[in-house]
């Protein structure tokens, strides 16, 4: 295997929420403490993910990755709420630094398959850049989950089967309508990103449980070609989410292509 890529990160300095979960997870919220524990984690890349938010948008979260000495590729965020026109001409004009665009449902009140999305998704099956897509719990009190089933990313990914589509935290709760998602549509890729909660009672047996939710989907699904690693860091421990991977009940081969091919492919991180 060639390393790790870690194709789940945030990194949005002005963000109350991710300061009090970098804090529960002894995280130090910042371009080198993130740097530091990739290396230590031996992660070669990791993919850095724009907020929604002020503070860590696409030009602050594209800035980061321009001084992280390629260590991060940038993905980046659109609302379709506001000006999706110019927040795709942002993309556009930045467009060698854009490895994926990220849709926050649940975050932001729309579902991904209203209409309004319909011109980003045109745009990304132009330039054939991957969709990643908000999928179940959220970090806020404020969002909206029933924006976020997996079941309606079934309904993009019929329509645009030429998008290559990630679903972000394999729909967690809703791990098996996620599964039945990928399984029907080839392409629907999902990362096991965020199933971690710092805080828990019950944190070790919470790692157990996942382990066995995403073994139950890889088996339902009938392999891993579309299963991608990430940690949705600083909101989970990229220690923890290499160590759920390796209690996954699967075979080694697939194991490798979660910790880093069928991200490197996808995104074409090399
Ligand atoms: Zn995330």
């Amino acid at each position: 295997m060639k390393g790790i890529i870690d194709a789940h990160l945030h990194l949005n300095l002005a963000s109350q929420v991710m300061h009090e979960y970098a804090r529960k997870n002894k995280q130090t919220l910042t371009l080198q403490g993130l740097l530091e524990g990739m290396r230590a984690r031996k992660v070669r890349k990791g993919l850095l993910i724009a907020s929604f938010e002020e503070g860590g948008g696409n030009q602050e979260s594209m800035e980061l990755s321009d001084r992280s000495h390629g260590k991060l590729a940038f993905a980046a965020t659109v609302n379709p709420l506001a000006d999706t026109k110019s927040q795709l001409r942002f993309i556009e004009e930045n467009r060698s630094k854009v490895a994926a665009i990220k849709l926050t449902p649940g975050y932001l009140p729309f579902y991904p398959d209203d209409k309004t999305c319909s011109p980003i998704y045109e745009y990304a099956i132009s330039r054939r850049l991957p969709v990643i897509i908000h999928t179940g719990d959220t970090a806020t009190r404020q969002s909206k989950v029933k924006y976020a089933h997996p079941l309606h990313v079934d309904e993009v990914a019929s329509t645009y089967p030429e998008m290559k589509i990630v679903i972000a935290h394999l729909g967690n709760p809703w791990t098996m309508d996620a599964a039945e998602v990928i399984y029907k549509n080839e392409n629907v890729h999902a990362d096991i990103s965020g199933l971690l909660l710092a805080g828990s009672n019950y944190y070790e047996q919470q790692i157990k449980d996942t382990a066995s939710r995403i073994s139950e989907a890889i088996h339902y699904i009938g392999d891993a070609k579309r299963i991608i690693f990430g940690s949705d860091w600083p909101f989970s421990r990229i220690d923890d989410t290499i160590r759920l991977v390796q209690m996954l009940d699967i075979g080694e081969d697939d194991r490798d292509k979660i910790l880093g091919a069928n991200a490197s492919s996808l995104f074409g991180l090399t």
